[in-house]
């Protein structure tokens, strides 16, 4: 019966935001599925922690858009998620929403679920509101190089700190929402593992992410095969299969990570 609700309860969200240019129609499809396992087996306070992530970053992407005007092709895609952003973000927190059904009475399902919303948020509002900072970002690997805002890798105060608000956002909630064993132990493992994995995040954007350069713009980009501009993108660094989606993915599983060890 919850499944039932989950299902319609998530054909509903999906639809508005597909409606409203937040989802694409893949990333709809998909966001119907993580949704009804999420709703459908967590609860209205799983539902809370997904909507919070999902509301907040689709509000930021949209936020802030003439600031970044003629950043936006430094990304591979625009504000409309499609399934592999979808996947990417959410997948490892659906995971754990269904690993709480096989384990309803643990409290460890709904920690993981947390720590990988909590570093998908925290990526998501570092990289939106980092392009509010004054300066410059630097590349996480060589603090001393200076980058151009929107390159993957780049890190800035601002950025960083908005990763922290957005990670604690989700520790307050997942701390508050739930009966949990200590609730201000909860809030700090939370928070402090969304803001780790923001931060690998940033590594893997530095180190291994696909990148890619236009020839015409004389511009490095994630887009492929082709540029914004038409041209076909050339492979200048990183593994050409790990992508923003593995990138985003890898996030929240390292979030995950940090949250076991912490
Ligand atoms: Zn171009």
């Amino acid at each position: 019966m919850q499944l039932l609700l989950g299902f319609l309860f998530a054909i509903l969200i999906a639809t508005l935001a597909y409606r409203a240019h937040s989802l694409n129609k893949s990333g709809a499809i998909a966001a119907t599925f993580t949704g009804t396992i999420i709703f459908g087996i967590g609860g209205w306070q799983w539902a809370i922690l997904l909507l919070t992530f999902f509301i907040t970053s689709s509000t930021l992407s949209r936020a802030f858009k003439k600031r970044k005007q003629g950043l936006d092709e430094k990304f591979s895609k625009g504000h409309e998620r499609d399934a592999g952003q979808v996947f990417g973000n959410g997948g490892i927190a659906t995971a754990f929403a269904a690993l709480h059904f096989f384990f309803p009475n643990e409290p460890w399902p709904w920690l993981g679920f947390a720590a990988a919303l909590a570093a998908v948020n925290a990526d998501t509002w570092g990289t939106e509101l980092g392009v509010l900072n004054p300066t410059s970002p630097r590349m996480i690997t060589d603090l001393r190089k200076v980058v151009e805002k929107g390159t993957s890798g780049g890190i800035s105060l601002i950025g960083t700190l908005a990763a922290l608000a957005g990670s604690a956002l989700i520790g307050i909630l997942a701390a508050s929402l739930l009966p949990v064993p200590d609730s201000v132990s909860i809030f700090f493992i939370v928070t402090l593992s969304g803001l780790a994995g923001a931060l690998f995040d940033s590594f893997l954007g530095a180190t291994v992410q696909a990148m890619y350069y236009c020839p015409t713009d004389k511009k490095e980009t994630e887009k492929h095969p082709v540029h914004t501009c038409g041209t076909p993108t050339v492979h200048i660094r990183g593994w050409k299969w790990f992508d923003n989606d593995w990138v985003n993915f890898s996030c929240g599983a390292f979030g995950v990570i940090a949250a076991l060890i912490f």
